[in-house]
This record gives C-alpha cells, structure tokens and sequence, in this order.
C-alpha cells in the first residue's frame, strides 16, 4: 500500500464534531501547531451533520448557568448569525434576582439556559472559527490507522488518513480522538467500550403551511419540522418490537441502520398529491448513535458522582435533563494512563450509565474537547504523560480560559427530586 508522507505536526485532532473543534482550537489559542482531521466535509459532527441543532442546558435550573468557557463560546457564535435565541432572561451567567423571584411567586420554574441554532450555519463558522486560529483542517480525510512507536508500543507515532490524495501518514507528538466512537483509541489499541442506541433517524421538512407560519411570525426557525424515519427515545421508547439495539461499531449495523431508516422517511413521501406542498431538505448526515464507543479511562464519569469535587476537575457541568444536579469530570475521564499521548475528548470519554447521557450532550462535549486540547499543550511543554500533567496549572489555564473548574457547594441543593424532563429528544 502506498501512503504519502506528510510530515509531522505538534497535536493532531480525528473529528471534527464540536469536541475536536474546541479541542483544536484550545491548543491553536495556545500556539501550538494543531491538524484536525474530518471524515466529512462539514464540521460539527452530530450537532451540525447529525441535525442535532440543541445547546442543551448549561444552567442549574435554577437560573445560574454551570458551563461556561468554550461551551459558552460556541453557544453564542451558534446565534450571531442563524436563528435560535440563548435564553435572554440570563444576564452575565444568571438570572437576575428579581426575575428569580416573580418566577417563583407566580410558581414557575426559571427557564434553563440553552438554544436552538441553524445547524449549517453553525458549521459554516466551526470551519471559520479554525482557521482563522490558524489550525490546518483536513475535511475528507478519515482516519484508518494509527502506528504506534517501536521502542514504545503505548505511544502514538503516527496516523494514516483516507483523503482524496489515496493513503497519506501525519506524525504528531499527541493525538486527540474526538471520534465520537473511540475509532482512533480503538486503532492505537486503547480498551474501549461499546454503548445501545436504538432507533432514531431525523431529517427537516418544509412545508406551504409552516412557510406561512413562518412569514407570520417573521421567524425563519418555524419553516422546518422534524421528520423522522425510525423515532426511538434515549432510552428504547417506541423501539420496534423485536428490533435489537445497534452498538454502531460494525459497517452491517451501520448500513442496515441506513437501509431501514431511509425506506421508512421515504414512506413518509409517497402521497404524490401532496408533493406540490411540502419537501424534505435534508436528512441527518451520520447515523444518530447516541453511544458507540468511548474509552475506558482511569476514571468513569457516573451520574452518582453528582455533588462530589474531584481534585483533577477539568470542568463543573449540570445535568441536561435534572435540574440541580451537578458535576465535576475528572482529567482521569479522558486518559488511559499506559498511553502517554492520547487523549478522549466529547463523547469518547470515559463514562458509565446515565453518566454517559450527561457527559455526551454538546455543552460538556465541548467542555472536555477544550480540556484535551489544553492537557495536550502542557504535556508537550512539561514533557510529561497526559496523564501527569500538573494539575493546577492545568486547572489555571482552563479556568483563564472561562472555565468553571469546580461548582459552588452554595449551588448544592437541599433536596431535588431528580424529576427528568425532556429526555425523550437528547
Ligand atoms: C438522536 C440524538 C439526539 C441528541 N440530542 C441532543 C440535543 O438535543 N442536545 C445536545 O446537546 N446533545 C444531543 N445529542 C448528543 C450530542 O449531539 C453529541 O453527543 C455531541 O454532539 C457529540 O459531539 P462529539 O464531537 O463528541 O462527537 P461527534 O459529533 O460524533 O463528532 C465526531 C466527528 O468525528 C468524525 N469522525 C468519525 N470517525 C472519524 C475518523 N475515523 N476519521 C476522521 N473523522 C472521524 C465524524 O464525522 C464527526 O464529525 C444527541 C445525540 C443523538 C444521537
């Protein structure tokens, strides 16, 4: 087999969904020399290709917002120029006091922080967003393999690509894999895990009546509605009886995934006398698995973990779908210890349970793609094991770069009641 050469860089990104991207671009900020590989064209992953277009909650649920750093970021590019609104009664991180207040007179729960966004606008500023922070973007380029040192088979030497050139070989000193199924870990021999996904395949349809619906609120947002093939919930609801749930890691699930889904969203269109009236603009880019496979790290993200502080935080996080509950996720989440250069990010690191729910959703997503890049700058600069970075400094640089690093015990409530709302959609 040929492959072609292409030198070596300092940290090298497989992914470009919203963990890579922030990963990317927190050691770009940091000046180091960053490439980000994209199996497909466009940037964002499931949040842009995958239309799933939800900043999910970044808030306590009681009006004081968790996530912060390059999850706030990128919420706020995602409505500078699409549609979609962070929720406005938010000022500076929470909601006023006397807003809190009428809310609660009036028996209401504040409304948690989060958005909606156009998803292809969004990745249009992803690409925007990398290069203009100097990283060198490789759309089209899929990641096949991984060549391990010979005097040290734990640390990653290189990656060979797919592109359009045939086989092409990039060295780096660290690689993130940002995956979203672990493919780069799986390659380097990392041990890894697989999760259930059930049945789900969206696409946006339009239509003459939410055209008008549109133009009477004068709110482009309202043209497109979910159209669905299979439509599971997170947790198997309305899964076709006797249907077994995909792990998404073999390429027969992933075609019949395909098979199944396409010939049930074209049922959908089979009435000819509406055709006229309505069509479907787009369908979801990649499968929407929820969990194919992260890693198992030297720490697994569990949501009974909820409260507790971790030493080695590299972000407090609040449960998407719980109000109140809140989160630290350890550095130990995104490294194996034996692999000194290889780092997870998004939804390939390490979790269990519910955990893995709470940790995979965009806001934190991000969150720990931002802290695998910033781990992979100080374990080149402290020549160091990524799982040896000094943790402080660590913790500093993130925490100069917005994030929150631990949660306020103030926050902790009394009680909650742990009441799941909306979890049919994340
Ligand atoms: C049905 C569904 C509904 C959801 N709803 C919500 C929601 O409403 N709100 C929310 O916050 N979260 C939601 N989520 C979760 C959320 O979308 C994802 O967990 C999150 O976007 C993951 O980001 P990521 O960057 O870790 O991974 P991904 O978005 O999966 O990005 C991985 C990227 O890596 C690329 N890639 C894969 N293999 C290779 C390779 N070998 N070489 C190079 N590139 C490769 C992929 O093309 C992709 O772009 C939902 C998920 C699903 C499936």
């Amino acid at each position: 087999m040929k492959v072609i050469d292409r030198g070596t860089t300092e940290i090298f990104v497989a992914g470009g969904g919203v963990a890579g991207v922030a990963a990317a671009l927190s050691a770009a900020r940091q000046g180091k020399k960053v490439i980000l590989a994209e199996k497909t064209v466009m940037l964002g992953g499931l949040a842009t290709l995958g239309l799933v277009n939800l900043f999910v909650a970044m808030c306590n649920g009681r009006g004081k917002q968790i996530a912060f750093g390059m999850a706030e970021e990128f919420a706020r590019l995602s409505v500078k120029y699409g549609y979609g609104d962070l929720t406005p009664q938010f000022v500076d991180g929470a909601i006023p006091r006397e807003k809190l207040d009428e809310y609660a007179a009036i028996g209401k729960k504040p409304p948690r922080y989060k958005t909606n966004f156009s998803p292809e606008i969004f990745a249009l500023q992803l690409t925007e967003l990398l290069h203009d922070a100097g990283v060198t973007i490789l759309f089209d380029s899929i990641v096949t393999d991984v060549t391990m040192c010979a005097d040290d088979p734990k640390r990653a030497r290189s990656v060979t690509l797919l592109t359009a050139s045939g086989f092409e070989r990039y060295g780096a000193q660290m690689f993130v894999d940002a995956t979203g199924s672990a493919q780069l870990a799986y390659l380097a021999g990392m041990r890894v895990k697989t999760g259930r996904n059930y049945h789900i395949f969206s696409g946006m349809e339009v239509s003459l009546e939410r055209c008008q619906n549109a133009i009477d609120a004068q709110d482009i947002e309202k043209l497109f509605v979910d159209q669905f093939g299979g439509r599971a919930n997170l947790y198997g609801g309305n899964q076709p009886e006797g249907m077994e749930p995909y792990d998404g890691t073999s390429s027969d699930e992933v075609n019949t995934y395909f098979l199944r889904n396409h010939l049930e969203m074209l049922a959908h269109y089979k009435d000819a006398e509406n055709r006229k009236k309505r069509d479907l603009v787009t369908t979801a880019g990649m499968p929407q698995f929820r969990e194919v496979r992260c890693i198992e790290g030297d720490y697994a993200f569990r949501a009974e973990d909820a409260y507790r502080h971790f030493d080695d935080s590299v972000a407090a996080i609040p449960d998407f779908a719980r109000r109140d509950y809140l989160y630290e996720v350890p550095l130990r989440c995104l490294t194996q210890k034996e692999f000194p250069n290889v780092v997870a990010a998004g939804r390939v690191a390490a979790a269990e349970g519910y955990g893995w729910d709470v940790l995979r959703v965009i806001p934190p997503a991000i969150l720990t793609g931002q802290a695998a890049g910033t781990v992979c700058v100080h374990a080149i600069e402290e020549k160091k094991p990524v799982a040896q970075v000094d943790i402080a400094a660590l913790q500093k640089q993130l925490a100069k770069d917005g994030v929150l690093i631990h949660f306020d015990d103030a926050d902790i409530p009394p009680s909650s009641d742990g009441t799941i709302e909306n979890s049919d959609k994340f």
